[in-house]
């Protein structure tokens, strides 16, 4: 089974105020020492991992279109030498829309990236500024006109909805925009109010008018019905694309296979194994200076010289995850023969009694889906249509 590669670039420009992510405005004087860091962190894990396939790579963030092409072609010439990438592999690059030149899409396709994320949240410029996003409209429009123009024909846009204050018309518009543009696939959040962040410090103090969950759930079921009726299929609870487009680096965390993560805060799952980089940047830079100045050090740690922790998994609990990941899938869900084949037993074996109650409230169902061109089809386990706003309820049901 080939591996998917993250990598997590924790820099941006300024600090959006909902955002909880692992991000740092003002420290992109780091960028450089990150680089080197990133670049001996994939050679010291690669050695643990020769010959891996990997058929995705993902940069996260963060804005990972801080980093200049130059600086990705070092970070791919280390990838090369310690990794096999497939021929096809699926290339994404997050992306802030006021970070990208059309040079720079230019040489970032000429790098290899295949899919650009393009964070774009609404196309209002109100609500960008209550955001505190650094791009406005106007951005958008140019960095997805570049991008095509540079060659790329996968693009996703992020956008978000129940934002305070925000109406039902407000958000069919900025639906309309992105539809505009014609990307390939969209992923659509619901603003959650974080503490430790701006919003959720003013929402304390009862200064931000909270998102209303009734019309949040309004805004989410209208989405599906505008995207579904423009050609997009819903594939996962969040995300729609058009056939073919689906992200297949994500597709691989919620099938639940094996992924390595790389950088500040990054994680890992592999062999029944969960991983997680230190989280911040000048503790990452550290373990990696000083795995450079003493490689016995570096082997000390278990996978990478900036592991903070692991965990080894039961087997119970790779089933449970296995189950409440893949129903975020909402065609695909759990197939019954891919999870008897996994684990060597039947999900009915092991979750009949919450299966059977999750049936009877109406939140999964079984279905027939067809897995292959020449009409295979498959048993599999999914949320019913109206669970797909209830998801977190029902993967309780597989959390002990
Ligand atoms: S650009 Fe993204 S990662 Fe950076 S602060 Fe804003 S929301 Fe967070």
């Amino acid at each position: 089974m080939p591996f998917s590669l993250y990598f997590h670039i924790p820099f941006c420009i300024h600090r959006c105020a909902y955002c909880d992510f692992n991000t740092y405005s003002g420290r992109q004087a780091l960028i450089p020492a990150y680089v080197d860091a990133l670049c001996r962190e994939i050679e010291t894990v690669a050695k643990n991992f020769p010959g891996t396939e990997v058929h995705t790579l993902f940069f996260g963030g963060g804005t990972p279109s801080l980093l200049a092409p130059r600086q990705f072609d070092r970070i791919f010439a280390a990838l090369s030498a310690g990794f096999k990438i497939l021929p096809r592999a699926e290339i994404s690059l997050e992306a802030n829309p006021g970070t990208v030149t059309l040079d720079s899409l230019r040489s970032l396709r000429a790098l290899g990236f295949n899919r650009l994320s393009f964070g774009v949240q609404s196309f209002h410029p109100d609500e960008l500024r209550q955001l505190e996003r650094i791009h406005d409209p106007f951005d958008v429009f140019e960095a997805v006109t570049w991008a095509r123009r540079a060659g790329f024909d996968n693009l996703n846009l992020d956008l978000i909805y129940g934002l305070p204050e925000q109406s039902l018309d407000r958000w069919s518009a900025t639906l309309r925009w992105a539809l505009s543009l014609a990307p390939e696939h969209l992923s659509l959040y619901a603003l959650t109010i974080e503490r430790g962040t701006p919003f959720g410090r003013w929402a304390a103090r009862g200064l931000l008018p909270l998102p209303d969950p009734d019309l949040a759930a309004e805004m989410y079921e209208r989405a599906g019905q505008v995207l579904e009726a423009n050609g997009y299929v819903q594939y996962e609870i969040s995300n729609w694309a058009r056939p073919g487009f689906e992200c297949r680096h994500n597709l691989q965390y919620w099938r639940n296979l094996p992924y390595l993560g790389f950088g500040a805060g990054a994680h890992g799952c592999f062999g029944g194994l969960r991983v997680a980089n230190v989280l911040r940047v000048e503790t990452y830079l550290r373990r990696l200076q000083s795995a450079a100045s003493s490689p016995s050090s570096a082997v000390r740690r278990p996978f990478s010289p900036a592991c903070a922790g692991y965990h080894r998994l039961t087997r119970r609990a790779e089933m449970q995850e296995t189950m409440f990941l893949g129903l975020r899938l909402t065609r695909e869900g759990v197939s019954a023969r891919g999870f008897a084949d996994r684990f060597g037993v039947e999900m009915t074996d092991v979750f009949g009694i919450e299966i059977a109650e999750l049936l009877g409230l109406g939140l999964l169902e079984w279905a027939n889906i067809q897995t292959s061109e020449v009409g295979q089809t498959s048993e599999v386990l999914r949320l019913t249509q109206r669970a797909r706003l209830l998801g977190n309820q029902v993967f309780m049901y597989f959390v002990e």
